[in-house]
């Protein structure tokens, strides 16, 4: 008898209790596909960073004695669709089961579902042993509630897990949020860590992976892939996050710079989204920081916040909402991404170098995601669906279940305020005060009016403007639509007619 095991390429935990123990009848299956490759176009270090991982775990599985069968995108033998391999794979060993581990993005979860339902054997699904927690533990916690605040989440998280908590379910430091202590510009310094992430030469990978035919997009950079390749490594880049990163984090969590892609962010998420490392040991190792006195405690909260917190609410906020999340828009967005999204040639600096980056390094930081990237689409009207394609692909990090929910609900409030309490959008004015990309750039950051006015400003105020029926009402949006409405009719009808120009030039911009 022999069961086949499917390891699916965001599943490389080597610590899975699967592979506790080596067992003759048990053969581990992992494939390279192109229905995975090809569901959206992605950037070519994402595809190549995946694979390889995938390839650097069947080797260890192999030398810890495991039978491993490996399919790579340009083996004949690979039908590039997973039941069809599946299928062949079962015939080919004679197999008696299937296993699989819970899969994280509901398309491949129903896709699997399906096909274990059919089989005549026994297949039967796993946990994934990587989350705290599980697939419906939001929706239970926020059950009957019309708006879902991260905050309600994330101070049950910290109780549950006991993580920054005193005795007596006190939160460390009498404070369970620390986030009006995070709000720095960065000028220069501290220094941003030294990137101490091995280099790896995927060049032939790389090769394999265009010989299929597979498209994509984005800067290779084949010979120089640094995103982790097994636990090991994304242990070691831990440590020197907590070490260098960390005790920064909190001042500069949401500041921008043209010098400083990753400024004191960990870069982890590549590796906690493959299931390199688990998130309790990511949090365990900077609560330990802080009791150690290494990194201040504003700064540990931070970081811990995104994972505890975020991460696993935006994890359950795609589980309620599945499917059909992606469907959302409620306000009717319908503008098609301009082309400079795939080739950064853009006269507004910020978007510059924010996509510049994207491209070339399929990762951009929060704040650059959410308050350049994002915040111009949802003033310029682009359609949600289309964006969340493009973050889904352009990201090294990306896979579904973190992704959607940060696109169509955090960043374009597609879904109507589920997730966001507030559409999150900003003139040139925020960007200017956490970032030196307005410095030097073509558009003058004060203006509202002219060619040369930045974009953002009249599409801030006329976004507020055709969105007053659902948004005055928004209590945290009071601010805003006192100086709307304190302006004076001209002044406003010139911001619509200044942003229906700037929506009709989009590709010039
Ligand atoms: P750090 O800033 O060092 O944060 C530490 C960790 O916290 C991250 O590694 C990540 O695991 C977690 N985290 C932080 N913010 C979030 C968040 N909002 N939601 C969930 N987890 C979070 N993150 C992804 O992992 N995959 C995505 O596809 C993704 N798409 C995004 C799309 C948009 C529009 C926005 C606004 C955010 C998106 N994020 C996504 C969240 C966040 O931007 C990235 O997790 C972060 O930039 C990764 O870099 P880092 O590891 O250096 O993060
Ligand atoms: Fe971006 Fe406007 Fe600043 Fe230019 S002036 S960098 S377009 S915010």
């Amino acid at each position: 008898t022999t069961t086949l095991r499917l390891i699916l390429g965001d599943q490389l935990n080597p610590l899975h209790s699967w592979f506790g123990e080596v067992r003759a009848e048990v053969v581990y299956i992992l494939m390279e596909v192109r229905q995975e490759t090809d569901y959206v176009r992605h950037h070519a270090q994402k595809i190549i960073a995946i694979f390889a991982a995938m390839r650097a775990l069947a080797r260890r599985l192999e030398h810890d004695g495991h039978r491993v069968h490996y399919l790579r995108i340009d083996d004949p033998a690979n039908l590039q669709a997973i039941p069809a391999n599946i299928d062949a794979l079962l015939a080919h060993y004679g197999a008696t089961g299937f296993q699989y581990q819970e899969p994280d993005e509901y398309r491949l979860d129903r896709q699997l579902a399906a096909y274990a339902a059919q089989l005549a054997l026994p297949g039967s699904m796993a946990g994934s042993e990587h989350f705290l927690t599980t697939r419906d533990e939001a929706e239970r916690i926020f059950a009957g509630r019309p708006q879902w605040l991260m905050e309600y989440f994330y101070r049950q998280m910290r109780l549950v897990h006991g993580v920054l908590v005193e005795p007596g379910g006190k939160p460390a430091g009498g404070q369970w949020n620390f986030d009006h202590d995070n709000r720095k510009p960065w000028r220069g310094t501290p220094p941003e860590p030294f990137d101490t992430r091995a280099q790896h030469d995927h060049a032939a990978l790389w090769a394999g992976i265009e010989a299929a035919g597979v498209a994509s997009f984005g800067r290779p950079d084949a010979a120089r892939i640094v995103w982790p390749q097994d636990r090991a490594e994304a242990l070691t880049h831990l440590d020197a996050f907590i070490e260098h990163g960390l005790p920064h984090f909190g001042h500069y969590q949401d500041a921008m710079h043209t010098t400083a892609t990753r400024l004191f962010h960990s870069m982890l998420s590549f590796a906690l989204n493959t299931k390199m490392l688990h998130p309790r040991e990511v949090i365990a190792e900077a609560e330990d920081a802080w009791r150690a006195g290494h990194a201040p405690l504003h700064a540990v909260e931070g970081f811990i916040r995104q994972i505890l917190g975020w991460r696993e609410y935006v994890r359950g906020v795609y589980w309620a909402s599945m499917p059909g999340y992606e469907q959302h828009n409620v306000f009717g967005h319908d503008t098609p991404l301009p082309s400079w999204f795939w080739d950064g040639k853009t006269k507004m600096r910020c978007l510059r170098h924010a996509i510049g980056q994207s491209l070339d390094d399929a990762h951009a930081h929060h704040i650059q995601r959410l308050m350049i990237i994002g915040n111009f689409s949802l003033l310029a009207g682009l359609d949600p669906h289309a964006l969340h394609q493009w973050y889904l692909g352009v990201y090294v990090d990306a896979f579904e279940w973190v992704e959607m929910p940060n696109t169509i609900g955090m960043s374009q409030f597609a879904d109507g305020g589920l997730l966001a309490t507030k559409p999150y959008v900003s003139s040139a004015a925020y960007i200017d005060r956490m970032s030196d990309y307005c410095k030097g750039c073509h558009y003058d950051k004060k203006a509202r009016l002219g060619e040369t006015a930045c974009p953002f400003n009249a599409l801030y105020w006329d976004f507020f403007e055709r969105n007053a029926d659902r948004l005055s009402g928004n209590q945290r949006l009071g601010m805003v639509y006192r100086n709307l409405f304190n302006m004076d009719q001209d002044a406003r009808a010139a911001c619509a007619g200044q942003a229906a120009s700037v929506r009709l030039r989009l590709e010039q911009l």
